[in-house]
């Protein structure tokens, strides 16, 4: 193959990387990249982002489909709490690898790569659901609103990309388990594989008894799990990234959020996250929990 294969940066989007590969070689599109190179008829990648047009950019980068998963996607966060009969690989249950429409980052974060990897690039981490702002460097994030981007860089798209609400700089000042609840998430896409969600879920369960608060059977008089965060969690962003949020009042059940905890209740890891800092009240010790019943950091997903 005749073409130029940048390598992979840390954290890089597989979509984003993708567009790098693209432009470096002057194609005009993913797709025709494919069709000419691989004989491969690639989907509108950053639309549907096929298992197979995986397997061609972990080709180009010189990775195994699971690193490229591993390293490159939102999916160790998306299916770490899965039941082990869900695939961590390939297109079915998969969740997209984000619900947001646009495409995010963060300008100093863009200004430091250009200095340091020669290029900016999409970062995974700006692209969870519910990051508004940069981990990094507390400034809010860019977004860019053209429909097919990534193609084209962050430093490419800062003219004519627009800032988030800056609102949300007042969410993150106010409510410190939004931030702590981002930066799990971020911490959690580097650990490799599923939690053991049983191990996970009687944990959750000892915590929800040790705070007396429902863990099964009538809920009448005890404080729910979603009651919780709604009293430690901003309930715009709240909703935005748990929908079953919307209208919810004190003392409503959700069935999504306040299963939580038992052992046979699937979850997404939309709402174990923020519930794992709502029960533990920090990063590293919501970490600790999880990490106790699983993963290797930094290994490739195994192949299911
Ligand atoms: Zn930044």
């Amino acid at each position: 193959m005749n073409a130029i294969r940048p390598a992979a940066l840390p954290g890089e989007l597989a979509p984003g990387y993708a567009g790098r590969f693209v432009t470096l070689n002057g194609f005009s599109s993913w797709v025709q990249a494919c069709k000419q190179l691989f004989s491969h008829d690639a989907t509108r990648y950053w639309d549907d982002h096929s298992s197979e047009d995986e397997d061609v950019l972990a080709q180009i980068a010189g990775l195994s489909a699971a690193e490229l998963v591993s390293r490159h996607t939102l999916k160790p966060l998306l299916r770490g709490f899965v039941k082990p009969s869900r695939k961590l690989l390939g297109t079915s249950h998969h969740p997209r690898y984000s619900r947001r429409k646009f495409s995010y980052f963060c300008e100093v974060c863009a200004e430091e790569d250009v200095a340091f990897h020669g290029t900016s690039y999409w970062r995974r981490e700006h692209q969870l659901v519910g990051m508004h702002w940069c981990l990094k460097h507390g400034i809010p994030l860019r977004y860019d609103t053209w429909r097919a981007p990534i193609v084209r860089s962050p430093s490419a798209c800062l003219p004519v990309s627009q800032v988030v609400d800056r609102a949300w700089l007042d969410v993150r000042a106010m409510f410190p388990a939004v931030t702590q609840t981002l930066e799990l998430a971020s911490e959690l896409l580097d650990v490799a594989g599923r939690a053991d969600l049983k191990q996970v879920n009687m944990r959750l369960k000892q915590l929800l008894i040790e705070r007396q608060m429902f863990h099964g059977g009538s809920h009448t008089g005890l404080l729910l799990l979603s009651d919780l965060l709604l009293e430690q969690f901003d309930p715009v962003w709240l909703e935005e990234v748990i929908p079953a949020f919307a209208n919810k009042e004190p003392g409503v059940f959700i069935r999504a959020i306040d299963l939580l905890g038992s052992a046979s209740f699937p979850g997404s890891s939309t709402v174990y996250v923020p519930a794992l800092i709502a029960l533990t009240g920090s990063v590293d010790a919501a970490l600790n929990l999880v990490s106790a019943s699983a993963p290797r950091r930094h290994a490739a997903m195994p192949v299911a």
